[in-house]
């Protein structure tokens, strides 16, 4: 089979209505970008101490970035978040915000964003800020310099927190995404989540999930979020939000802190029936489902020499497949659900 083959016409789905419309009627509206597999840090849930990048070969040019990032957006995306891997370590990933912020600028791309563990915000932000980058979200578990470099193996929380006041300081709105480990961060995270409150940053809580070996058993690092709801209830008043962005995370209000914290429970939480998203990983494989297997190589149809109209079919034919839901599960020794690691997949 040549990667022609999934977009002969004969296989090509059509338009039921105008944009990227699912075979279950979901609208993908949201895409995520892997620019990297590549990493400043190691955080222990996410990578191997030991890690073998992939070949530059094998990951998206810059150019083709663009223009696959481009088809999604003419096709009916409208939030775009760029992130890794470690976006910010990607060479020339200003030139991509650039060229992107172009469908921001006439209107067709509504949100482009940004997940960064932080390391190199300090020197970006203000960039970022000025290509049309309005909201971002900065990944950190702990503010303890020593539990910081426990868990990233090597990392020094200071830059972080530079990059965050550099982030604010450009006029960024910056969220804070914190993973939840059993034994590591569990008694700080009500620290974590006043801190963040008490400078204008919405927190997202999100329990591990299995993809990838790490070296580590997830089975010692999962913390469930309905035991840390529980314990956050024993003091504080929480609300729910209606607010629902069309994936895995629940919203409520903190009266006693006037925050909103979200929980990302992938794996007690059903979300799938709303999921407005796909993911592109830095090889251009498109993954329609995070919990699934199933992947498009748009990769092989770019470098195939495919025309535009080409491109846009093998995407069309990639969503109408979206699988209708997912299936995680951790078992104690058992091997992780998804070889892939986060850090290919974005997440
Ligand atoms: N390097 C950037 C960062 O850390 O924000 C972007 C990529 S990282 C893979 C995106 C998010 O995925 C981070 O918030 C990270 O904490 C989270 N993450 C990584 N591995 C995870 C896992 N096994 N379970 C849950 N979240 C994970
Ligand atoms: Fe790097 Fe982000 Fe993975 Fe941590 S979570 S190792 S910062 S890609």
């Amino acid at each position: 089979m040549t990667p022609f083959d999934a977009f002969a016409p004969s296989a090509a789905p059509s338009l039921r209505t105008p944009g990227l419309v699912d075979g279950f009627g979901r609208a993908v509206t949201y895409l995520r970008v892997s620019v990297t597999d590549r990493c400043d840090l190691r955080c222990v849930y996410c990578m191997a101490e030991q890690m073998t990048f992939l070949p530059k070969a094998e990951v998206l040019s810059l150019e083709e970035l663009d223009r696959v990032s481009s088809a999604f957006i003419e096709m009916g995306v409208r939030k775009l978040r760029i992130t890794g891997g470690e976006p910010l370590v990607r060479k020339g990933v200003m030139a991509l915000f650039e060229r992107l912020s172009r469908h921001l600028a006439n209107g067709d791309l509504k949100e482009l964003t940004l997940t960064t563990n932080g390391t190199r915000l300090a020197a970006f932000a203000a960039d970022l800020a000025r290509l049309g980058v309005r909201r971002i979200n900065v990944s950190l578990d702990t503010l303890k310099p020593d539990l910081f470099r426990r868990l990233t193996r090597g990392g020094d929380v200071r830059q972080v927190l530079a990059g965050i006041e550099a982030a604010q300081a450009a006029g960024l709105a910056v969220k804070i995404n914190t993973v939840a480990l059993a034994g590591d961060n569990a008694a700080e995270i009500p620290h974590l989540i006043a801190w963040a409150h008490g400078r204008g940053m919405d927190l997202t809580l999100i329990e591990t999930m299995p993809l990838g070996e790490t070296g580590e058993d997830r089975t010692d690092q999962f913390l469930s979020l309905k035991t840390v709801r529980q314990e956050l209830e024993s003091y504080w008043t929480l609300s729910e939000l209606g607010h629902n962005t069309g994936g895995p995370a629940r919203y409520v209000r903190i009266a006693e802190t006037g925050g909103r914290l979200g929980l990302i429970t992938p794996l007690t939480h059903n979300f799938c029936e709303s999921c407005n998203r796909v993911r592109l990983t830095c090889t251009g494989t498109l993954h329609t489902c995070l919990g699934r297997e199933d992947a498009s190589d748009l990769r092989a149809v770019m470098r195939a020499g495919a025309s535009d109209e080409d491109l846009k079919a093998a995407i069309l034919n990639a969503i109408d497949a979206k699988p209708e839901g997912h299936d995680f599960h951790i078992e104690r020794g058992s091997a992780p659900a998804l070889v892939r690691h986060m850090s290919t997949t974005g997440g």
